[in-house]
């Protein structure tokens, strides 16, 4: 339902947690976030009000200065802690991708059979966690999350918006667009990535609006676009006035 991202020189999580909260107007049933720092990839999620998320940050802070946040309205599979994004992607005890989607993937059923015999590990009902797995199987083969995510999408059927951080990756996050809104917030060594721009209005008035079909790789320095049929896309940066 809501997706907010951020990679920057501050700490990422009190800025995912009040981007979710901007975004509550839209109604949830869950919320988490999932931050990288190092090698490190760490979820906290919830079902409930972004408010019981806020508490069990409090218990368990995420350090790290990039990462993504959802608030989730459930298509497949009821709400839970479990079905609460963002979900991990690996297999054999690694798990190296943490993702948020919304949307909904049409033929989830059939690759769920397909990962699940190439030994990913599912922890949820959701149609979303296959498309982690999808993206954990290309970056075994290429250790480039902008590049496995653009390798795993053609496979999906539905729509999606995307947020997306991978172990090992510090600092970048990628998104991408199909059928379900996407924004790129420009900021001064600071981008972020949400389906609404009012989650990023407290931060910078530029923004860029992504199209069906792209894929964005964001760092706290620069973002690139690139269309998953026509290739590298040139931005177009518009200036947001909120004053109403
Ligand atoms: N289909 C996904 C789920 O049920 C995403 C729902 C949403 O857009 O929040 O988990």
């Amino acid at each position: 339902c809501g997706i907010v991202g951020y990679t920057g020189l501050h700490q990422a999580s009190p800025i995912l947690v009040s981007g979710l909260r901007r975004l509550e107007y839209r109604g949830y049933d869950s919320a988490g976030v999932a931050a990288v720092e190092d090698d490190r990839l760490e979820v906290r999620k919830r079902a409930g009000r972004v408010r019981a998320l806020e508490e069990l940050l409090d218990e368990m802070p995420l350090h790290a200065r990039c990462g993504i946040s959802h608030t989730r309205w459930a298509t497949h599979g009821p709400a839970s802690d479990r079905n609460a994004h963002p979900h991990l992607g690996g297999r054999g005890g690694r798990m190296t991708v943490a993702l948020v989607h919304n949307g909904v993937i049409e033929n989830h059923v059939a690759l769920r059979r397909e990962l699940e015999a190439e030994g990913f590990l599912f922890q949820s009902q959701t149609d979303t966690e296959v498309i982690a797995h999808l993206v954990a199987r290309e970056l075994e083969k290429a250790d480039d999350p902008f590049l496995a995510v653009r390798r795993a999408l053609p496979r999906l059927e539905g729509t999606y918006g995307l947020g997306v951080v991978c172990a090992g990756h510090p600092g970048v996050v990628v998104g991408a667009r199909f059928g379900s809104p996407l924004v790129v917030g420009v900021g001064d060594s600071e981008h972020l990535l949400a389906s609404d721009a009012v989650a990023i209005a407290p931060h910078t008035a530029r923004v860029a609006y992504l199209q069906d079909g792209e894929v964005v790789r964001l760092t706290p320095q620069d973002f690139q676009i690139q269309h998953l049929e026509k290739g590298p896309i040139t931005p177009r940066i518009d200036r947001i006035d909120w004053k109403p």
